[in-house]
């Protein structure tokens, strides 16, 4: 994702159409009635993120073409190697019925999960500029295990053929980017419903191209089904795995890089489901509007961009000797401890902040009446969960060898991804916490990696 800082555009927001015509100072009626007119207060300038509106249009036109181009460059019997660029053919069956059908039939059977299995119901974070908290039920990790198993089961009784998957990637991937396109859109007119539905404030600044990629809306619901909150985590995340277990059942004999990358990315899909609560204070769901940002993001982009090793391992056998197969599951596994370690000690310290202070954890009392910790792996690096994050995306690349840059595109995009990522936080941190935040930072003054960086 393209990975530009906030940056401030102040005349924007006086430029915009939509608001010069909403302007009541305009109406000389309104004028009329109020000679004692108070001045008007200066607007607070619109923080662009992304790039902006070019950007926001760049990258609604371009991320698609990413994951096309993607899965076409990585086909059964070629896959872009360091000279074999020249090759690249587009294939005549882009679109496909069958693969709308598929695309959908899956969001329905998600959707089934989402509502029919049973969970606890927890609330939200506090809405912004409110108390008033929405209610949520976890059965993401139920969703989970029901989905392997029925897939599982539907392969062993040939039901469906799950190696299908495999040969049916890019029109699958061409429906997906074309579905959450539609889904897309549909959020943003919804945001203009006369119900006035609560807007997330990054995402309403009246410039359309930018607030339909933003995400107006910030919690759509039809009822009590909440759009953003079902795509975070489910069809996405475990569309994943399944499209992995379709390049797996594709090779013919098994390899171990092959097992190994199944393995590994089940388990941190498993993590993100059992872990399920913890994005309820993400800035996705607490900050974020839904638009095209989020739902290409977990519907199109994460399935068919994060596949890609176990997809370019069922034709290339990387033959790593049995030390590289150790050394990367070392990698991993260090990664998993950073990256769930960490994201634990936030989530039972912000759950329970006395118990972890008698166990020693120390911390910054901030004016805003949160506390943010000091020791442990947030006294080590502000951002370390992201650096483990990524050291595990790493090791998952290195299963592919070396012979295919297409492999490692996680690996580059995802260190772009959480940099930004952490520049956004940092931003708003800063916001959050005014003072403290620099108090906090002379603390722990590394982000990534601790003493260094
Ligand atoms: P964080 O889990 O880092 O959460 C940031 C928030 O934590 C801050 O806004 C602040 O909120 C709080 N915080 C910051 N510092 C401290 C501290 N020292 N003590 C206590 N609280 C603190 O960020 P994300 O929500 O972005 O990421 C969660 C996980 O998801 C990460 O591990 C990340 O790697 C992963 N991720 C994975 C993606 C993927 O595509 N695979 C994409 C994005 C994220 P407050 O103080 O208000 O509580």
């Amino acid at each position: 994702m393209v990975a530009t800082r906030r940056q401030s555009a102040g005349g924007a927001r006086a430029a915009s159409p939509a608001r010069r015509a909403k302007s009541p100072a305009r109406k000389p009626a309104a004028r009329a009635k109020s000679p004692a007119r108070k001045p008007r207060k200066q607007q607070a300038p619109i923080e662009f993120e992304f790039g902006g509106p070019l950007g926001a249009l760049a990258t609604t036109v371009f991320l698609p073409l990413v994951v096309i181009a993607l899965a076409v460059a990585c086909d059964d019997d070629f896959c872009v190697g360091y000279n074999t660029l020249s090759e690249f053919r587009v294939p005549s069956n882009l679109v496909t019925i069958k693969a709308f059908g598929v695309v959908l039939g899956w969001l329905a059977f998600q959707a089934l999960l989402y509502v029919a299995l049973p969970g606890d119901r927890v609330q939200g974070a506090p809405l912004p500029g409110s108390t008033k908290r929405l209610d949520y039920v976890l059965n993401g990790h139920a969703a989970f295990w029901c989905s392997i198993v029925a897939v599982a089961l539907a392969d062993h009784y040939r039901w469906i053929d799950i190696s299908t998957l495999y040969d049916d990637f890019v029109p699958l991937a061409v429906a997906s980017c074309i579905l959450s396109l539609l889904l897309s859109i549909a959020l943003y007119v919804a945001s203009f419903r006369p119900a006035k539905p609560l807007l997330a404030k990054p995402g309403n600044t009246g410039i359309r191209i930018y607030d339909f990629f933003m995400g107006r809306e910030l919690n759509p619901r039809i009822s009590n089904f909440d759009l953003k909150y079902f795509c975070e985590l489910r069809p996405g995340l475990i569309g994943w795995v399944c499209l992995n277990l379709g390049a797996l059942a594709k090779q013919r004999e098994v390899s171990t890089s092959m097992l190994l990358v199944n393995i590994f990315q089940l388990q941190y899909v498993w993590d993100a489901l059992y872990f399920e609560r913890s994005i309820l204070t993400t800035m996705d769901i607490t900050t974020d509007g839904f638009g095209f940002m989020l739902a290409f993001g977990d519907l199109s982009w994460v399935p068919f961009t994060y596949s890609l090793q176990a997809r370019y391992l069922a034709s290339y056998d990387a033959q790593l000797s049995t030390l590289s197969l150790v050394v990367i599951t070392l990698l991993h596994f260090t990664g998993y401890v950073v990256f769930r370690g960490a994201n634990s000690q936030k989530d039972s310290f912000r759950r329970d902040p006395q118990t972890a202070i008698d166990r020693g954890t120390t911390y910054l009392q901030t004016k805003r009446g949160t506390k943010l910790i000091t020791s442990g792996f947030w006294g080590a690096a502000r951002k370390v969960n992201y650096t483990g994050d990524w050291l595990m995306g790493l090791s998952w690349c290195l299963l592919c060898g070396f012979g295919s840059p297409i492999p490692y595109f996680y690996a580059t995009y995802f260190l772009v991804l959480l940099i930004h990522r952490a520049l956004r936080d940092d931003h708003a941190c800063a916001e959050k916490y005014g003072n403290d935040w620099p108090r906090y930072k002379e603390k722990v003054p590394c982000m990534f990696v601790p003493g260094v960086v």
